[in-house]
């Protein structure tokens, strides 16, 4: 069984650890080097990506990060952990950096002030069947390069209902090697088919 590690500096922590554990894996928190040395694949969470990228430099893990993430560690963000892999941010707080390894631009906060949180079904390479999309204040991608396969984009129909026809089209899902993120948050409800895709990446890697 491998082990994976869920970054537990600040965001929806549990919520992955639970979805985790319905699958076939051992799940721990990680604040630490050593933890972080243990895992054979890491989640990054839901939350604020400038308070996580704060906390992970307090705690001495960024340079850890980076290195495991740049020598092959399989990872998977969801929304601010989206930001964390982006190689490029738009609408960042001021000096904000991300961990990278994703050659995409993701724009922070980008479904906009009146519609800043809205839900609907994504259509996932690789999953049967529509998941349930979460999107509270999302990063949406804004451009990948050719190394980017798109997992899945906003259909124009779903978005035009709930008012927010800019994200027509829009990218939420993407892997690059053996790095993946969604925009949404696949860790809320009942369905850990997102987390199986990772788990699979995680397994091959
Ligand atoms: N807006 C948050 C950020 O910039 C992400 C929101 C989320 O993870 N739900 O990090």
């Amino acid at each position: 069984r491998p082990t994976l590690g869920v970054l537990a500096l600040q965001g929806d922590v549990r919520e992955h650890v639970t979805t985790l554990r319905r699958l076939d894996v051992d799940a721990i928190t990680v604040r630490r080097p050593e933890e972080l040395a243990r895992c054979h694949g890491l989640v990054l969470p839901g939350g604020e990506s400038t308070t996580m990228w704060r906390l992970a430099r307090t705690f001495d893990l960024l340079e850890p990060l980076r290195e495991r993430l740049r020598s092959g560690l399989p990872a998977f963000g969801t929304c601010a952990g989206m930001i964390l892999l982006a190689d490029r941010i738009l609408d960042g707080a001021p000096g904000q950096e991300t961990l990278g390894g994703i050659d995409m631009t993701v724009r922070r906060n980008a479904f906009g002030r009146q519609v800043d949180s809205f839900e609907g079904p994504v259509h996932v390479t690789g999953i049967d069947g529509p998941v349930h999309g979460v999107f509270i204040r999302a990063p949406w991608v804004e451009e990948a390069g050719p190394e980017v396969e798109v997992l899945a984009a906003l259909d124009p129909v779903e978005t035009a209902a709930a008012g927010v026809e800019a994200a027509a089209g829009r990218i939420v899902a993407v892997r690059q090697g053996h790095l993946m993120a969604t925009s949404f948050h696949p860790e809320v409800g009942h369905d850990s088919r997102v987390h199986g895709l990772f788990v699979d990446l995680v397994l091959r890697a």
